[in-house]
């Protein structure tokens, strides 16, 4: 017998999640040791020390369960969002948040609205239960709000809006999506995917959390993997209404965050300094990448994330000339965006290391 007939519906139409290529993979195949990987938009500064010593200091506990409420972190959370502990689900890592979200809600015969060169989870999560995507081209690399809102049907029960989004850096204005939220039946689940809430301007973003109480139907979903440094540990959360959370919660596997996860992440909310410090570097850096680029004559996304997104022609050939320099990037192809490449904002160091390295690659052209 094939095993493959007996997969669900929508898994063979699946393929694995394209993860930025591991260092340690690249240092075996050039046999070289100091690669720069500014491929999986991970904060380059380094684990916080608060985050650091939590861990230390939690080692000695993990013969046991993690407690499956996650209660002082959610607290936590609670008191820096102004909701309540009630209103906090945790994940394991955000993508864990979208997944409960999907099979809270989402079923075979649904339809997922998201924008077509949106985070590419939401067409994996759409398509691993079978459920319909509809992928709305986007206006100017953003999302097109008002086509998403003219996809709506009798079968729409999520629509997904990453902001910023991820790969292309692009920042919906938080009125734009107020006024979407208003006009959205309260039958259908929105998600608000913030990754990269924290390198926004403070000016720039809204304090979406506090809509919740206006429009039960959003969900505000949040992590620790960019900003806070904590990709290794996977730790996101979603902020919604209480009767969502309870729901979400129902779907959910009670040990889904580790206990080094809970102690770090508990910690690291509290280091103003290193997330303060992680934002300074972005910005400087984004600016210099925006600077090299316009000097080289490529065409590159405005972006508020922690990554930069560039038109280069031929981006998997460029790709390939960049890993032979040990620099490794991201290709978009998977994305619809097969002349794009997304770089990640390093250290000062590791983006010097990438425009020499660019340098080389674009004479040789
Ligand atoms: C990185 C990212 C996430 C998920 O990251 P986790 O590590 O699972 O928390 C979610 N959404 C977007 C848009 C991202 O870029």
């Amino acid at each position: 017998m094939d095993i493959k007939t007996l997969a669900n519906r929508g898994v063979l139409g699946l393929h694995p999640y394209q993860p930025g290529k591991p260092v340690e993979e690249l240092e075996r195949e050039l046999g070289i040791t100091d690669i720069v990987k500014l491929a999986s938009n991970e904060n380059p500064l380094g684990l916080s020390p608060k985050a650091k010593q939590a861990i230390g200091d939690a080692v000695s506990d993990l013969t046991r369960y993690p407690d499956a409420n996650g209660f002082y972190l959610k607290q936590k959370l609670a008191e820096r969002w102004s909701v309540t502990p009630e209103q906090v689900t945790l994940g394991n890592g955000s993508n864990e948040v979208l997944e409960i979200l999907f099979r809270t809600f989402v079923s075979p015969d649904s339809e997922v609205i998201f924008d077509k060169h949106a985070f590419i989870v939401y067409a994996l999560l759409t398509q691993s239960i079978g459920a319909t995507a509809v992928a709305i081209p986007s206006k100017e690399w953003g999302h097109d709000l008002d086509a998403m809102l003219a996809a709506i049907t009798d079968k729409t029960r999520l629509v997904c809006i990453a902001n910023p989004n991820n790969p292309t850096g692009t920042f919906l204005q938080p009125e734009a999506i107020e006024a979407f939220l208003a006009k959205v039946p309260e039958s259908v689940m929105v998600v608000l995917d913030e990754a990269y809430f924290e390198y926004v301007d403070a000016e720039q973003r809204a304090d979406t959390h506090l809509w919740l109480s206006r429009f039960p139907n959003l969900i505000v979903s949040r992590t620790f993997s960019k900003a806070y440094g904590l990709a290794g540990l996977r730790v996101g959360y979603a902020l919604t209404s209480v009767e969502m959370a309870d729901l979400l919660n129902r779907v959910r596997e009670p040990f889904n965050c580790n206990s080094l996860a809970l102690a770090a992440a508990t910690a690291v909310l509290d280091d103003e300094v290193y997330l303060a410090e992680g934002i300074a570097l972005n910005k400087a850096e984004m600016a210099r990448f925006e600077a090299y680029f316009d000097e080289r004559k490529l065409p590159y996304i405005p972006s508020v994330g922690n990554f930069i997104t560039v038109e280069v022609g031929e981006a998997g050939a460029i790709y390939e000339a960049l890993l032979r320099q040990g620099v490794i990037v991201r290709p978009i192809a998977g994305y619809g965006m097969p002349n794009h490449l997304r770089v990640s904002i390093g250290t000062a160091e590791e983006n010097t290391r990438f425009m020499a390295a660019m340098d080389v690659v674009l004479a040789e052209r």
